[in-house]
């Protein structure tokens, strides 16, 4: 069935579908403002899976591993606002620009997404202007009211990363993923590297860039916010025990990034 999307006729959320934007604690008390752009793996009822098995589906490709659970926990233990998108990056990619042709994947990793080949145009658009566009104009409408408020901001983006990628594995438990903020990033690695028992990337395994990132560039460094990624890798998540650890940790470090930038009167 057709619903009506910002004045618009839906050709691919319908009736049985979940909104793109999921929020917790949005009236949270925290600096730290968290997205998760690869929280959910749902699909839009029309697209039919994508042509794709469910082994494929509940893979790294789908969706950050792990993730929803650290980013839920961490929300919640700091009292601060989540803003998450429900629906699988193999449908939309949030975290990349809408202009390049990885936003919808037609190979990711070594799979071919069948129901992503010889898209039209008005398919594509549709994706965008349903999952992709609510998100995005919901964290900027958070952004915004935050600023008008004067309430400080440090955006973190969440996400998680397979632990083998194409054949080679990766040694890092957690990388800071940043590009232009020059206050968040250093004392998120100098924390990281306190615990004494990671292996912590400084912009490993991933780096931002124009091509690859959108939240960050877009969210964070456009609006001049303090701002990081955290990249878990996913074995370590997998589990809700996992999730609790690491939630709990970057709990305990980001509190005690937090007082650090009130003492030094950075927020
Ligand atoms: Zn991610």
């Amino acid at each position: 069935m057709a619903s009506d999307v910002a004045g618009e006729t839906s050709l691919l959320l319908g009736g049985e579908d979940v909104p793109p934007v999921h929020e917790s604690n949005a009236a949270g008390r925290s600096p730290f403002l968290f997205t998760c752009d690869h929280y959910g793996r749902r699909l839009p009822k029309r697209l039919s899976n994508l042509g794709l098995p469910a082994s494929e589906l509940s893979r790294h490709i789908a969706y950050d591993i792990g993730i929803a659970g650290v980013a839920e926990d961490l929300a919640r233990a700091l009292d601060a606002h989540l803003i998450a998108q429900r629906y699988s990056r193999l449908v939309i990619d949030c975290n990349r620009p809408p202009h390049v042709a990885s936003t919808i994947p037609r190979l990711s990793e070594s799979t071919v997404i069948p129901g992503n080949e010889a898209l039209s145009q008005e398919a594509t658009e549709a994706r965008r202007r349903e999952i992709f566009e609510p998100y995005h104009r919901r964290i900027d409408a958070v952004i915004s009211r935050r600023l008008h408020d004067q309430a400080p901001t440090v955006l973190v983006a969440l996400h998680s990363f397979t632990p083998v990628y194409a054949g080679v594995a990766r040694p890092w438990h957690i990388g800071t993923l940043y590009r232009r903020d020059t206050t968040l990033p250093p004392l998120l690695l100098k924390a990281l590297r306190a615990e004494g028992d990671l292996v912590v990337g400084d912009n490993e395994p991933y780096a931002v860039s124009e091509q690859t990132d959108y939240t960050i560039p877009v969210h964070g460094e456009a609006r001049g916010l303090i701002n990081s990624g955290i990249e878990i890798r996913q074995d370590l998540i997998a589990e809700a025990s996992g999730q609790r650890q690491w939630a709990e940790r970057l709990a305990r470090i980001l509190a005690e990034i937090e007082a650090a930038l009130r003492a030094e009167r950075v927020i």
